[in-house]
């Protein structure tokens, strides 16, 4: 297992949290019953996943539960709103540095030819506001505009509620990926938007449980996220994970949930130390981030080198996505950044997580450091 001190790739996932476990392990062994089934005790756990419904919209700030779908995770959520969108005969607007799973879900679901892509200005990492502009004067024949909260890659924190409020206006649809937002930032604006995801398992809760928030006063029967079954008010086929979903909501309890000055303030003091010590630049700098974040530029040599000394070390870093790692292909988000292609090769991707402070981030730098005179005298 990796020390915790040393793991800096908490954007790909984090470890469960004390009272995730906790509130896991009581509902898998107390609460194990079926929550659709008809006895008195899968009545409970019935009242239970209501409970556990109306927690999550209070802590999301949602006045509504019931526009609370709990899913397997972000991908599923995401993929269901693209999917749901595509059933009309217009257009998706989409911000080139999506993840995977919205971008590749809208390739599927609408083709490339019904796929409008919104640009990133390559300092910032930010969509151009000029452009979501034109596509909302487009109207009805844009099904839904897709822009996310933060990215999982550079970090870099989207004018989402700036989109959200244009395609109000026009009578858009839109959607968030908020997956790397919750649990990190504060939550709350997000409930005034039609459609937002997020997953346990990025902030501190298990993998394969998440959720997707529908828009308010939406039409029951409009929406099937997963055909197959009654469950979750008809909106998505499948066993309820009655423990994984009170993980999920005790991790968010406990997650920071807040900004935290001390971890940009070690970030920053790392990034600084590195633009010292050489030629390593940082992607999106120029632009607002989350603070446990930083994409690099290495001076020299590939990436998974680097990686690989550094996980010799102890550390755990990321070369980019997990999700489009070692795919074989270029990033969409580092293109969309106008990185060279030889430079996609030279990425490092960092990630801290709760009680990483300026120790842990400069150890993290000598490492680096190690590596790089061990490189350059190879
Ligand atoms: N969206 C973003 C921004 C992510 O970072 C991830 C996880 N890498 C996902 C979606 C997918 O989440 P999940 O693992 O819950 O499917």
């Amino acid at each position: 297992m990796i020390a915790l001190e040393k793991y800096f790739d908490h954007n790909s996932t984090t470890p469960l949290c004390e009272a995730a476990r906790e509130a896991w392990l009581l509902m898998a062994d107390e609460h194990w019953e079926n929550p659709s089934s008809l006895y008195r005790e899968a009545g409970l756990a019935r009242r239970l996943l209501d409970d556990l419904r109306e927690e999550l919209a209070e802590e999301l700030a949602v006045e509504d539960a019931e526009r609370v779908v709990f899913t397997s995770g972000a991908t599923e959520a995401n993929n269901a709103v693209i999917h749901f969108w595509s059933q009309g005969p217009g257009m998706v607007a989409i911000s080139s540095v999506e993840h995977p799973c919205v971008r590749a879900a809208a390739a599927g679901f609408f083709g490339r030819d019904r796929m409008i892509d919104i640009e990133v200005d390559p300092l910032t990492g930010q969509v151009n506001l000029d452009e979501v502009e034109r596509i909302v004067a487009m109207g009805a024949q844009v099904e839904g505009v897709s822009v996310m909260a933060a990215n999982n890659e550079t970090g870099t924190i989207q004018p989402w509620d700036v989109v959200a409020e244009l395609c109000r206006e026009a009578g858009i649809p839109f959607h968030s990926d908020s997956t790397q937002w919750i649990g990190k930032e504060p939550g709350g604006g997000f409930s005034q938007i039609d459609f937002f995801t997020g997953s346990a398992h990025k902030f501190g809760g298990p993998k394969g449980v998440g959720f997707l928030v529908l828009p308010e006063d939406f039409d029951n029967c409009a929406f099937i996220g997963q055909l197959g079954g009654p469950q979750e008010n008809g909106r998505r086929g499948g066993t309820e994970d009655l423990a994984g979903i009170a993980a999920m909501i005790a991790a968010l309890k406990n997650s920071a949930n807040t900004e935290d000055p001390e971890e940009a303030a070690a970030r920053d003091q790392f990034e600084q130390a590195l633009e010292e010590a050489g030629d390593f630049r940082i992607v999106g700098k120029r632009g607002p981030r989350l603070a446990n974040t930083s994409m690099i530029i290495l001076p020299h040599t590939r990436n998974l080198k680097w990686l690989t000394r550094l996980s010799d070390r102890g550390f755990g870093v990321s070369t980019g996505s997990a999700c489009s790692a070692g795919a074989g292909n270029p990033s969409q988000v580092m293109m969309a950044m106008d990185l060279e292609y030889e430079e996609m090769s030279r990425v490092l991707r960092i990630s801290g997580g709760p009680g990483q402070g300026k120790k842990e981030w400069m150890a993290l730098f000598d490492a680096i450091q190690e590596v790089n005179l061990d490189l350059l005298e190879e």
